[in-house]
């Protein structure tokens, strides 16, 4: 599942051939993903300039030259993939498209004035693409900080987490808390702080804010740089934007060592998502 560094690696992906240009041409392959694209999706589309390209939490915002926006999420399994036929290779953002995932998934397709054509496949369809006209509520209206914006500081996550009865790890995945932190992330980040994932949230010490935040900061961007040098292979790869490797001090290792103390990392279920731990490092 895309998190947060996979979808900021795909924004910096599209933006050179999609950001300045035209919707000349909308192909919709089904009338739906997780969501209706809506009767007038096409026309509200076709013929627009995408303005600007942005990313908040786990979402595409395109701003569109009508004033409308264009969320786009991709769910479980979504990829967007462009293909540019004679392209040069070495460019960010202009990559070979070699069809390696299947052509049936390909639901949506998006011909650019840049000569461009940006597929979107999802095989599981968990993703959706939504319009929003101007000064319309929005999905994006409540989310918390950014957690790499100034938004997100100390004083503001312990001012959040106050009061909060739930274990911090809980809390952390509230995206009003903050926007986009993922499963994964928070996991990292707590091992990091060396803080207990069961920890009551509102019951965090100052200084313990203090580290906690930055070691947020600090996974996400690491991992928004390694997606970004990873942008570089996919001409090599299959093209498709948004996945890429990258290694966890403790997501996905239970039992494997602890690389501070050598206990085995451990994993159990809190809210229904996978904890992965250290025992001994984080009380
Ligand atoms: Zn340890």
């Amino acid at each position: 599942m895309p998190e947060l560094p996979e979808v900021e690696t795909v924004k910096r992906g599209l933006a050179p051939v999609m950001e300045g240009f035209v919707f000349e041409r909308v192909t919709l392959n089904r009338p739906d993903l997780r969501f209706p694209f809506g009767d007038d999706f096409i026309t509200r589309v076709q013929g627009q300039t995408l303005e600007r390209l942005s990313r908040r939490a786990k979402f595409l915002d395109a701003q569109l030259s009508s004033g409308d926006r264009l969320f786009m999420h991709l769910g479980m399994s979504g990829r967007f993939c462009i293909d540019q036929p004679g392209a040069p290779k070495d460019n960010l953002g202009e990559f070979v498209y070699a069809h390696d995932t299947n052509p049936r998934h390909d639901h949506v397709i998006f011909h650019m004035s840049s000569g461009a054509r940006i597929l979107y496949n999802d095989p599981r369809r968990f993703g959706f693409m939504e319009l929003i006209a101007p000064g319309k509520p929005s999905r994006l209206d409540h989310l918390g900080p950014e957690p790499l914006s100034n938004d997100l500081s100390a004083p503001v996550l312990r001012a959040a987490l106050k009061g909060k009865k739930a274990n911090i790890k809980t809390t952390l995945l509230d995206q009003r808390v903050i926007a986009g932190l993922g499963n994964i992330y928070v996991c990292e980040a707590l091992y990091r702080a060396r803080i207990s994932p069961r920890r009551m949230a509102g019951r965090l010490k100052a200084a313990e804010t203090e580290v906690l935040t930055r070691h947020i900061k600090d996974v996400i961007r690491e991992a928004i740089e390694a997606g970004g040098s990873s942008l570089k292979d996919f001409a090599s790869t299959d093209g498709a934007l948004g996945y890429f490797q990258h290694r966890f001090d403790v997501y996905d290792r239970e039992g494997e060592p602890c690389k501070i103390c050598d206990a085995p990392i451990k994993r159990m279920v809190q809210s229904g998502r996978s904890t992965f731990y250290c025992k001994a490092c984080q009380g």
